[in-house]
């Protein structure tokens, strides 16, 4: 999940609920995104919704 702070944005595990680590400006969603991508987390559409794994909760590997 996006948790969203004023200004910035953080992503959030959807299984855990751990931070990607890192706290980003709301301009810099594509950045974020990649930054978790690189970290190992998988994100992927599940209906309307995005889900947000972390390296340890993905379940395809
Ligand atoms: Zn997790």
């Amino acid at each position: 999940m996006i948790e969203r702070l004023d200004e910035k944005i953080e992503l959030c595990c959807d299984e855990c609920g751990d931070s990607a680590g890192r706290v980003f400006d709301r301009d810099d969603f594509d950045i974020m995104i990649q930054h978790a991508k690189d970290e190992g987390w998988r994100i992927f559409k599940m209906g309307r919704e995005w889900k947000h794994n972390c390296a340890d909760c993905r379940d395809d590997r």
